[in-house]
């Protein structure tokens, strides 16, 4: 079930830090941002597991940060499960150590992927920053091509606490409204 994020502008709440690591779920966020810029989801055999949309989008946050002498590293962990939600005990103290040599945490995903950042930070004097706006929950077609790769055909987004609903278009994207009583 993707959760359905869009990336915010995060530059004025990144500009007092002289370092910063950008934590991405590699499941929701990159499928959204693929689904956004109609770009494949995997290429498989050209770039493993990642999303070339999604890379290209880490970098415009990297490039002007470390233009202006910002420190910026970049991390994701697929294994034992790539969904930050349900991360594991493991994961958890591999972001604590990882996060340690940061002034800010990024989180490139959903609320739930920024509470686990900062429950894992809370003792830390790293401050977490979510960089993605939830909207709802994607629903999409997830078409394979040869060889090995997906591209997912979005065809809305369901709004957080929807009951039943009709469908309306709101600035191009299918957005699901209430249904009239
Ligand atoms: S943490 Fe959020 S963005 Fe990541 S898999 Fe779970 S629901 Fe999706």
């Amino acid at each position: 079930m993707p959760v359905h994020l869009e990336p915010r502008d995060v530059s004025s709440d990144l500009q007092n830090f002289n370092s910063v690591l950008i934590v991405s779920c590699p499941v929701c966020a990159p499928m959204s941002v693929a689904m956004q810029q109609n770009s494949s989801f995997i290429e498989f055999f050209k770039r493993g597991l990642k999303t070339k949309a999604f890379e290209d989008y880490i970098q415009s946050i990297r490039e002007p940060l470390e233009k202006r002498g910002v420190r910026t590293g970049a991390y994701a962990i697929h294994t034992p499960t790539p969904m930050m939600c349900i991360w594991t005990k493991w994961q958890r103290n591999r972001l604590l150590k990882r996060a340690r040599n940061y002034e800010a945490v990024l989180v490139l995903g959903c609320d739930s992927a920024a509470y686990t950042a900062l429950e894992v930070l809370k003792n830390t004097d790293c401050q977490v920053i979510q960089g993605m706006e939830m909207l709802g929950t994607a629903n999409a077609t997830l078409k394979a091509r040869f060889p090995l790769t997906f591209e997912l055909d979005m065809h809305c987004v369901l709004e957080s606490g929807a009951e039943r609903r009709q469908k309306a278009t709101l600035g191009g994207r299918e957005h699901i409204g209430p249904m009239a009583p």
